[in-house]
Parts: structure tokens; sequence; C-alpha cells
């Protein structure tokens, strides 16, 4: 079995998720007492997000490579980066490792495609939801087209995560809204929606929204279960 690295803390509330989800799956596969093996290098979301709201992307670049290269020196066969915003710099990872990065934008991607979903909403931060960096990987290397919602509710969105979502704060008022905003990217020609932020599945799931809900966190984690056990006969 392949050992798993995390770069995680952005927030714990999401790492803590990453963590249940791949060692769940880990067992789903395997059976027993079978868990991923695994390593996170945490990092400190009070700084994270002081450089983010700075624009600090070459400084925020260089703590993602610091991360990464301490998983690979640790002895991560590959590296996951457990946040959507932090891919801003996943070229600066990808550039100093050796081992593979694997990019949350690909499996979500894969899901959608799978399921036949060309044109996709998608709810994140606003680094998410407005720079090119995700949407330009959905469309270029997917064939992915993505909607947003407007600019009042991308920062509504935004808020809920930072102040609410990260801080484990969930609050039916925020998930009511979430739930506005999905049926107004559905009524715009999304053919699903994309839960592109690794906190939102604690607000919302598929239960909550009529439109074929992607979580960028499952898909991720289920990922690496797979890449963990390719080529693993017990599997
Ligand atoms: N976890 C979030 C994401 O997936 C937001 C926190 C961050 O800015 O990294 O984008």
């Amino acid at each position: 079995m392949k050992t798993i690295g995390l770069i995680g803390g952005m927030s714990w509330e999401s790492s803590a998720e990453y963590y249940r989800l791949i060692n769940q799956g880990m067992k789903a596969r395997l059976g027993g007492h079978f868990n991923a093996r695994s390593i996170m290098a945490t990092v400190c979301f009070e700084e994270i997000k002081a450089l983010q709201h700075a624009q600090q992307w070459d400084e925020l670049g260089r703590c993602m490579q610091q991360a990464a290269l301490q998983l690979e020196a640790g002895g991560a066969d590959f590296v996951l980066l457990c946040t959507n915003t932090m891919h801003r710099v996943a070229p600066e990872i990808e550039s100093v490792l050796k081992v593979p990065f694997v990019h949350i934008v690909d499996p979500t991607a894969q899901a959608l495609r799978h399921a036949g979903i060309r044109r996709v909403g998608l709810l994140g931060t606003r680094f998410t939801m407005e720079q090119e960096f995700y949407r330009a990987r959905m469309r270029d290397l997917h064939g992915i087209e993505v909607l947003v919602p407007d600019q009042a509710d991308r920062e509504l969105v935004h808020q809920v995560i930072y102040d609410e979502l990260c801080h484990g704060i969930v609050r039916d008022a925020a998930r009511a809204d979430y739930q506005r905003i999905v049926a107004s990217l559905q009524a715009q020609g999304a053919g699903g929606v994309v839960l592109g932020c690794t906190e939102i599945a604690l607000l919302i799931g598929q239960d909550d929204v009529a439109l074929p809900v992607f979580d960028s966190t499952a898909l991720h984690a289920q990922a690496a279960v797979t890449l963990a056990l390719q080529g693993d006969k017990r599997d």
C-alpha cells in the first residue's frame, strides 16, 4: 500500500474529513482493520488566510512547496493538497515534487464527465470562483464549463466558508442561502453543482438540493484511496 501525503490545516475542519474519508474508504476496500497509510503536514490557517486575503500568492506558493517537500521527505508516495483554493499554486508545488501530485479538479471533473455533465455550477471561496486556475483546468483539460453565482452571492458563499464553516459553525440560515444559490445556478443551466471548497459538505449535501452534487473533498479522498491501492493484490 502506498503512503498518502496530505497538506492539511486549511482548515483543519476539512482535513479531519479527509482523514475520515480516506480511512473509511480503505476499510471499505480491504475490510478488517485496514486503514490508509498517511502523513499529514498541517500548516497554520491563520497565517495562510492572511496571505490569501493580501493576495500574496508567491509567498503562499513557497509555504505549500515547503509542506509538500516535508511530506516527500517523510516517505509520501504522492501528495494531495486538502483545499481547493490553494490549488492556485498547484504548478509551484508540482515543480518541486518528484512524487505525483493529485490535483483536486481532476477526480471532480472525471466524476462530472462520468455523469455526462458538461456545464456545472461552482461554489467555493471567492478566489476559487473568480480566478482562472480552477475554471481553466475544468474547461481546458476536461471540457467542462463552469458557472458561478453573481457577485453578491459569491461574497455570501465566501463569508460563510471563512467565518462559519472553517470554525466548525453550521447554521440552518446559511444552508438555506446555499440552497437558494444552487437553485439559481440550476436555473442558469447547470447540470450539477461542485462543492469546490473542502468544508462545504459540512453544510449541504445531496439531500439538500435537487442538482446532482459533486463534493470535491470526497472525490479527492476517493482518488487517493484508489491510487494508494494501485497494483495492490489485496484490492
Ligand atoms: N478549504 C477551502 C477550500 O477548499 C477554503 C480554505 C482555504 O482557503 O484554503 O478552498
